[in-house]
């Protein structure tokens, strides 16, 4: 007999809760409708209003993206087109464990912009459109391409930024090409400092030794075809060191796509 009480009150209660969860709704819908008012999306580069993607027309236009002719190693773009399989003088002079490289843009004023919101001031939602031009431009190398592996950041720098660029833009890349992200497999087993501002050969030697597989990540590589996945490539002694850990482990190649890279020669 004392359920019947118990119920109703429970019903009473239930109704109430879904008035209330309603009531929020409408609050929560009319603030974000006020804030959409409010804060119209700006270019990520200049701060002007823009529609959808985080960088505006202007700016868009401004990003240099790497077409061919271009270093089938290295992706380097040439300033003429010396005709097929013709490496650059960097692929033959210093040639990386990695076979080849490609970037959606040049590393320039725009692309510096987009790298350091998406890295620094939590501006995650660039990354889709960053993922799609890294897709375009790295299609030859995520054809037949087994797994998608992101740069590690050591814990301790993790940490500090909540979350590894590198891995944001290998989850867009993975919803563009359907291969698997493995953010798991490869460790940074020491912090390194900052490459900025090091030789090469200090580039180098700061990150030998850096990145580890355990025995059970080995496994998962060995026979496969990694593409490592990373924001910005300078002199590649980060990916190099990355390529090496993975082909110890026995993957059976190694390619790099990065959103941007450092190039020398002029547009
Ligand atoms: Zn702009």
């Amino acid at each position: 007999m004392d359920t019947e009480p118990a119920s109703s009150s429970r019903s009473i209660a239930s109704r109430v809760a879904g008035a209330l969860s309603a009531c929020r709704d409408a609050w929560l819908h009319a603030s974000k409708l006020a804030l959409d008012v409010a804060l119209p999306t700006l270019c990520v580069s200049c701060r002007e209003p823009v529609e959808g993607e985080g960088v505006c027309a202007a700016c868009w236009a401004k990003l240099s993206f790497i077409e061919p002719p271009y270093c089938p190693r290295l992706g380097i773009p040439f300033v003429y087109d010396p005709g097929p399989d013709m490496l650059s003088m960097e692929a033959i002079a210093n040639p990386p464990a990695y076979t080849r490289a490609r970037a959606a843009v040049r590393y320039d004023d725009v692309a510096r912009t987009l790298v350091h919101a998406l890295k620094y001031h939590d501006r995650t939602d660039l990354a889709p459109a960053m993922g799609r031009w890294m897709a375009r431009a790295g299609r030859e190398l995520l054809d037949g391409a087994d797994l998608l592996i992101p740069v590690p950041l050591h814990w301790r720098r993790a940490w500090g930024r909540r979350f590894n660029q590198s891995g944001a833009l290998g989850r867009a890349i993975e919803r563009q090409s359907g291969i698997r992200l493995r953010g798991d497999l490869l460790q940074r087993v020491r912090a390194t400092e900052q490459q900025v501002g090091l030789t090469r050969a200090q580039r180098a030697s700061n990150v030998q030794g850096a990145f580890q597989l355990s025995a059970e990540a080995k496994s998962q590589v060995q026979g496969r075809r990694l593409v490592l996945v990373d924001d910005v490539l300078t002199t590649g002694a980060t990916l190099d060191a990355c390529a090496r850990a993975l082909l110890r482990a026995k993957a059976s190649q190694v390619d790099v796509l990065v959103f941007a890279r450092v190039v020398d020669t002029p547009r």
